[in-house]
């Protein structure tokens, strides 16, 4: 049973999903005015171990994840590098993209764009102002978080412990300092929306609502984001949808803890600041994953190069594994004995701890577990058939590869000399057949030595030759 951790009901409740095996999930998206960065890469990475395992529980994942193409912060970028805003937002998307790809993230079934999607936003507004959620001061409209008797319950927030707040910002034309923005109006030379209040241009949180009841409906499974939005954007997402649908918004919150820097907050003033390109100049895909998966997906993290570094090192073993593995499924292609070994167990052990919330850090354990007791069993074992190899590889590729991402098979091999290495052994056993055929004893038993001295034995029976590797 797959129990999470609610933001909403603050408490760890088993997942049941509307509509099972479907479930519909969506994840608050970048701002496309810059590289992401590695905080950002903490929570895209996050959301996608928790699809992935539900995918691999067998749950048909629709996967929504927008992108902020209307937004200050990019309105502001284009000023500063004197180009249209569209052109920042889809230089970023591209970027976008290729990083994703390069740190193995699943593509999200949708991206949906704010700038696409102006008819629904509008919409949404509309009905929020039929419904006296809304109100228009000369063209800004503003919701009214007064009139939302449940606002403040994802946040745990009261109103009035709000209102004494400094933080929110005074803006004489809001009713309520509490009060914000659904549509903004126009600017000079700022992109701007035809709308029934006037040019303009969405505020944020109505964009998520909008984009996200389209594509999943009015009340959907699963929304995620970083921590750093639950107070106010999703907050405010509850207010706008519930108000305008009369229905529970989403059944569960799930939030990504905070990825710090050597204890500081990541900012560009204090230097500290890493987008994922910059990583992934140096460290692999699975390292960074790896250095993700350590820590359970709300609690903070505390990124630094060591621990980019020991996380690579740790999954040297993964990685030998997979090398082996490569080779083995060519050691004995008929034959060979099949050791006892609980896959099972550990099957379960996974199971279990991704169940718990996505226990992801207890994952990765029972990984390594399996590799180490793999590895006692190879060194235990002579003339290990293929079939224990290939359950070896079917556990790693559900689990390492398929749910955590912290292994690639594909690039064991190219990265190994395992292929190369037997297809020169199968050369040389085809010579010595040769050779032997030609009564070339000579040859033949050079072929056998020389290839004993290098820790190559070759066994003949009646109508083939095998050979078995002494491993190293
Ligand atoms: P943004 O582009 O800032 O709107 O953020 C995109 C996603 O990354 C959101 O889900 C944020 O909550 C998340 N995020 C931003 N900064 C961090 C951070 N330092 N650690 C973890 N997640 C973050
Ligand atoms: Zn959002």
């Amino acid at each position: 049973m797959l129990s999470i951790y609610n933001t909403l009901t603050k408490r760890k409740e088993e997942f049941r999903p509307i509509n099972p095996p479907f479930v519909n999930m969506y994840v608050c998206g970048p701002t496309v005015y810059d590289y992401f960065h590695i905080g950002n890469a903490r929570s895209f990475i996050m959301a996608d171990v928790i699809r992935r395992y539900l995918e691999l529980k067998g749950y048909r994942v629709k996967y929504v994840m927008n992108l902020t193409d209307v937004d200050d912060k990019i309105i502001k970028k284009s000023i500063q590098e004197n180009k249209e805003a569209k052109v920042v937002s889809e230089n970023y998307i591209d970027a976008f993209f290729e990083d994703i790809k390069k740190l193995k993230i699943k593509q999200a079934d949708i991206y949906p764009k704010a700038t696409e999607h102006m008819e629904d936003i509008v919409k949404l507004i509309e009905e929020l102002e039929e419904k006296h959620f809304a109100y228009n001061v000369g063209g800004n409209v503003f919701y009214d978080v007064s009139k939302f008797k449940d606002y403040g319950k994802l946040s745990g927030k009261k109103i009035d412990e709000l209102e004494s707040g400094s933080r929110i910002e005074i803006n004489e034309e809001k009713n309520n300092p509490l009060d914000f923005s659904l549509w903004k109006k126009a600017k000079p030379g700022e992109p701007s929306w035809n709308s029934p209040w006037g040019e303009g241009r969405p505020g944020w949180h109505i964009e998520c609502s909008a984009m996200s009841c389209k594509h999943l409906g009015k009340t959907f499974d699963i929304h995620a984001g970083g921590n750093d939005l639950i107070f106010p954007h999703h907050e405010n997402e509850i207010a706008q949808s519930e108000a305008a649908n009369g229905k529970k918004f989403v059944n569960y919150w799930i939030h990504f803890g905070f990825l710090n820097i050597n204890d500081e907050k990541m900012s560009k003033s204090l230097g500290n600041f890493f987008t994922a390109r910059d990583i992934l100049k140096k460290y692999s895909a699975e390292a960074i994953r790896m250095s993700f998966i350590q820590t359970h997906y709300a609690g903070p993290l505390n990124f630094s190069e060591e621990l980019l570094s020991s996380s690579g090192k740790g999954l040297e073993k993964l990685k030998n594994l997979a090398s082996k593995i490569s080779e083995g499924s060519v050691i004995n292609k008929e034959g060979g004995i099949t050791p006892a070994f609980e896959f099972k167990r550990y099957e379960d052990n996974f199971t279990s701890a991704m169940d718990d919330d996505f226990n992801s850090p207890q994952a990765a354990a029972v990984i390594f577990d399996f590799v180490r007791d793999v590895n006692k069993t190879i060194a235990e074992n002579n003339n290990i058939s293929n079939e224990f190899f290939l359950q070896v590889k079917g556990f790693l590729e559900k689990t390492a590869v398929g749910v955590l991402g912290i292994l690639d098979f594909s690039e064991e091999k190219t990265s190994s000399s395992g292929e190369l290495e037997n297809s020169l052994i199968d050369f040389l056993i085809n010579l010595r057949i040769e050779a032997k055929k030609e009564k070339n004893f000579l040859l033949s038993d050079k072929i056998r030595d020389g290839l004993k001295e290098l820790g190559i034995t070759l066994q003949d029976s009646k109508d083939k030759t095998s050979y078995k590797k002494i491993s190293t």
